[in-house]
């Protein structure tokens, strides 16, 4: 017990708090990283037994996630902020965007301060990726910051990128409200990309209700109510869709599973 409390405390003065799930941290023990602890395993012990293929959907979005970059990237977009970043896993934003563009510029924002502590070393790799540490529901302290004015011009076009996030924002939070002051804040041709909970099946909505206990957050919202965040924008083929259906790499089933349609995704166009 001494040496939890001790592990407890060393991470208490980083601002860490291991005795709740985190999200971020849930989200690591879905995508099999190593920057979690008991308490965000035994969160996602609750979900799987609602959504036994919550590791899967994970999956899902990280590979939408890869292709969205990749396809904003090959739009000429070289300005990434990724709203809502989380933990460094395989394959993040700027390792896609750099790819297909070296000059590509990446901010990482995430409220969790675990994500700054790992970010720091893993994401920034270069003098074009940095992470800084915030809360999207302060959308003019982001746009304000310096370091995110270092690296992203607003006067050419920005990809925002809030993906696995919106879902983390409760409706008095006004998810709608912080999406417009973000696409407020970037010139015609930027881009928005989102991913979201659905409430697709009653097994999504029974997972609602357990994030909604455990964590406090995840709220799973209608495809009608993920379509409106895109309102005033164009949004590109093939619309808001279950997240394999997003301009796939191969061939999608024609009958998803309820794993496969427990999150949806569209990307638009500012005009
Ligand atoms: N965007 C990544 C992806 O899709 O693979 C990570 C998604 S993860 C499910 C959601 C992330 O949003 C977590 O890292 C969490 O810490 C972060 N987050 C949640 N609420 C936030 C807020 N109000 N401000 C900033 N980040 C937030």
């Amino acid at each position: 017990e001494t040496l939890v409390n001790e592990q407890q405390a060393e991470w208490a003065a980083k601002g860490v708090d291991i005795t709740k799930p985190s999200i971020a941290r849930a989200y690591d023990v879905v995508l099999n990283g190593k920057d979690n602890f008991a308490v965000d395993r035994a969160f996602v012990g609750e979900i799987v037994k609602v959504v036994p293929e919550i590791y899967d959907v994970a999956t899902y979005n990280r590979q939408i996630l890869g292709r969205g970059v990749r396809f904003l990237a090959d739009q000429g977009i070289r300005q990434f902020l990724d709203l809502g970043s989380g933990l460094p896993t395989v394959r993040n934003t700027h390792h896609v965007a750099q790819e297909v563009a070296k000059e590509s510029r990446i901010v990482y924002v995430d409220n969790d301060p675990m994500v700054l502590a790992h970010g720091r070393a893993l994401l920034v790799e270069n003098d074009r990726t940095t992470v800084v540490t915030a809360d999207v529901r302060e959308p003019e302290s982001i746009l304000g910051d310096p370091e995110v004015r270092n690296l992203i011009d607003f006067t050419q076009p920005v990809a925002i990128m809030l993906v696995g996030i919106l879902h983390h924002l409760h409706d008095d939070e006004g998810p709608q409200r912080i999406v417009d002051m973000f696409m407020n804040a970037v010139p015609s041709g930027s881009h928005l990309f989102v991913t979201h909970f659905c409430a697709s099946s009653q097994d999504a909505r029974d997972a609602e209700e357990k994030f909604l206990a455990l964590l406090g957050t995840g709220r799973f919202r209608t495809e009608e109510e993920i379509h409106a965040y895109f309102s005033g924008l164009q949004l590109l083929e093939p619309g808001v869709v279950p997240l394999p259906n997003w301009r796939p790499d191969g061939p999608v089933p024609d009958e998803l599973t309820i794993g496969q349609k427990l999150m949806y995704g569209g990307l638009a166009l500012k005009p």
